[in-house]
């Protein structure tokens, strides 16, 4: 049967029929009059989802784009910045500032585990000369489903009082607070493929004005990703270039859905969805490869040597996709993606697939029912 797909990746994630209609229609003038309502009615939203006063502008990249960005307007090849490395978005971090000929320094934690906070606050507090520029960090790490606590690690480079915060939110920001103003974070970076609940192709940046008063004394070149470009154009409700025009329509619907939604409801949501994901998983006997303490609340990663044979198996007879292991993890473990636009029947529907999956690879380590008993139950009590 076609056209029964269910995605269960952190990315792309399921796009609502809103958006998918919108992606169908014409495109009109990015110079329009209308065009400009649309841009200024999602800017003011995107502001509202990173729970900011400050600039949010879209690039047409994917999160790795809006990631370079935030390298190359607010830094200087030399910079000494520190990395936190725990799994493959980290890492992206690292090598894209050595790209840039930064001078990084990682902090690393075995992949599975979050960050420790502990030692960016003794690298930040031994920088007595202030030479450090940036702390860099992916907030939740979509490899590993890990959640690093940005939180307390922010506290540490406030207190250093000179180095930029730079975050990777982009499986973060929709699932949890991010309260940019709040935490004062220099610059978020993220791409709508995620909690955003669009198609890939638009990437995010947001940026507070200590970022931007770094930006005066960057020097790597830029042209297209140079973000002074796009804010000029984003406070006149316009773009610098020509925008992916239908994107930018899918997006509008979205952030109404959003707003519709609140943020407090779709933490919620996803809160519960991580919550029940994690119970059943557990209830089929398998482990989590997160620990409890440090859970991402939008990729659940579950230990598993069968891990490839239980995708193909899932993907064949239900049609839903799961992701796999990234890099050293690949055949170690499945991801099961709850972001965006995902419902609790999904989980519901997932995990029941999971278990007819495991069932037919032999295993007999749990009762009938036994993870979708354990996922209706959290549902039921939340
Ligand atoms: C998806 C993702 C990105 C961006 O990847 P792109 O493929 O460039 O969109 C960056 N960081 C994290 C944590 C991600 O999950």
């Amino acid at each position: 049967m076609d056209d029964k797909l269910m995605l269960m990746i952190p990315g792309p994630t399921p796009v609502p029929e809103q958006a998918l209609l919108a992606l169908a229609k014409h495109p009109i003038g990015h110079r329009s009059k209308e065009f400009e309502g649309t841009i200024a009615e999602v800017t003011e939203n995107l502001k509202w989802l990173h729970q900011t006063q400050h600039d949010v502008v879209m690039l047409a990249g994917s999160g790795t784009a809006a990631m370079e960005a935030a390298i190359i307007n607010f830094l200087s090849a030399g910079d000494r910045v520190v990395v936190g490395c725990n799994g493959k978005f980290g890492d992206r971090w690292a090598e894209v500032a050595e790209a840039y000929n930064l001078n990084v320094e990682r902090i690393t934690a075995e992949w599975g585990q979050p960050l420790d906070p502990e030692q960016f606050r003794e690298k930040l507090e031994a920088d007595t000369n202030k030479d450090i520029k940036a702390a860099i960090v992916t907030h939740s790490e979509t490899s590993t489903g890990v959640l690093n606590d940005l939180e307390t690690i922010n506290r540490h480079v406030k207190a250093h009082g000179k180095a930029l915060i730079l975050v990777d939110a982009v499986t973060s920001l929709g699932a949890l607070s991010v309260p940019m103003d709040e935490w004062g974070i220099d610059a978020i970076a993220s791409g709508s493929q995620k909690g955003y609940m669009v198609p890939p192709g638009l990437g995010f940046v947001a940026v507070g004005p200590k970022a931007w008063e770094a930006y005066k004394t960057a020097t790597l070149p830029k042209y297209y990703l140079d973000l002074a470009k796009y804010k000029k154009a984003t406070d006149k409700s316009s773009s610098p270039f020509t925008p992916p025009i239908n994107l930018i329509f899918a997006l509008q619907a979205t952030l109404q859905m959003m707003r519709r939604e609140g943020l407090d409801a779709i933490f919620a949501r996803h809160a519960r969805q991580m919550e029940a994901t994690r119970a059943a998983v557990r209830a089929l006997g398998l482990k989590l490869f997160a620990p409890d303490d440090a859970a991402a609340l939008s990729i659940t990663a579950v230990e598993s040597s069968d891990a490839e044979q239980i995708r193909a198996i899932v993907k064949k007879q239900f049609d839903i996709s799961l992701a796999g292991g990234q890099n050293q993890l690949k055949g170690k473990v499945f991801r099961i993606g709850h972001l965006g636009f995902v419902s609790d029947r999904d989980i519901l529907t997932a995990i029941s697939a999971i278990e007819v999956a495991l069932r037919e690879i032999g295993a007999e380590n749990f009762a009938p029912g036994a993870g979708v008993a354990a996922a209706a139950k959290v549902f039921a009590e939340s």
